[in-house]
């Protein structure tokens, strides 16, 4: 049995919240009768519909895909460019990616069909830390990654400090590569900061999503999250 809010939020409806205002709303039955009480649970058997459409209650499934680079982050697109859920197999539930990754950025992405579970993630008190590898052009001074440690005052407000790590420079090709880690997940985010640096990025992977890596899987490349795994990024 579950609560009635979270059944109807896994299914992408409506956050958590939005969903407990349907309820009082009057807007969701359970096997035809009104319910307006938030603490009401429902088991699989029970037929629950908002404003008049059946809830789907699929089993939640969570995966973890090394997404390409050239590869949209959208569950389809009308210009048939390939997107991050032509990498898993045609599974029968509408699954869709947690935030995004730019076309040209390659990494660590997850996907899922637990609206409620996205919803989380991507709120920003959630605050998972996402690692980034970017190739810039140029070689950053310590005190221009000391501006991004700072935060960095973009035309969408101060960004919370990164971590940034400095691992590699090419003085021939005049490139370098750094680490930096943030925790919140705005468009365009970290090419945005080194841009507000002059150090474009040239090349951008996201290499950890909290505790998550990409061990052992190659571009387009895919796995299930294990149960344990989804119990920890709750
Ligand atoms: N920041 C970016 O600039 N691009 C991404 O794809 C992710 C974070």
């Amino acid at each position: 049995m579950e609560r009635l809010q979270k059944v109807i939020a896994r299914a992408g409806i409506a956050s958590r919240r939005k969903a407990e205002q349907l309820i009082l709303d009057g807007k969701v039955t359970v096997n035809g009768k009104v319910v307006t009480e938030l603490g009401t649970k429902v088991s699989p058997k029970d037929l629950v519909e908002v404003e008049g459409i059946k809830i789907e209650k699929e089993e939640p499934v969570y995966f973890l895909l090394y997404k390409p680079r050239g590869v949209l982050s959208a569950v389809s697109d009308e210009k048939g460019r390939k997107t991050v859920i032509d990498f898993i197999p045609e599974i029968g539930y509408r699954i869709f990616p947690i935030g995004r990754l730019d076309y040209d950025t390659s990494g660590l992405i997850l996907l899922t069909n637990d609206g409620e579970f996205a919803n989380e993630l991507m709120h920003p008190r959630y605050g998972v830390e996402k690692t980034y590898i970017a190739k810039v052009k140029g070689i950053p001074s310590r005190s221009d990654l000391k501006k991004l440690q700072n935060g960095i005052r973009l035309e969408d407000g101060k960004t919370a400090p990164a971590k940034v790590k400095f691992r590699s420079g090419d003085r021939k090709k005049g490139t370098a590569i750094i680490e930096m880690s943030i925790h919140e997940g705005r468009n365009r985010q970290v090419r945005r900061m080194f841009d507000a640096i002059g150090y474009p990025v040239l090349k951008l992977k996201r290499e950890r999503y909290g505790f998550l890596t990409l061990d052992g899987l190659a571009p387009g490349q895919y796995r299930p999250l294990s149960p344990h795994e989804v119990k920890q990024l709750k």
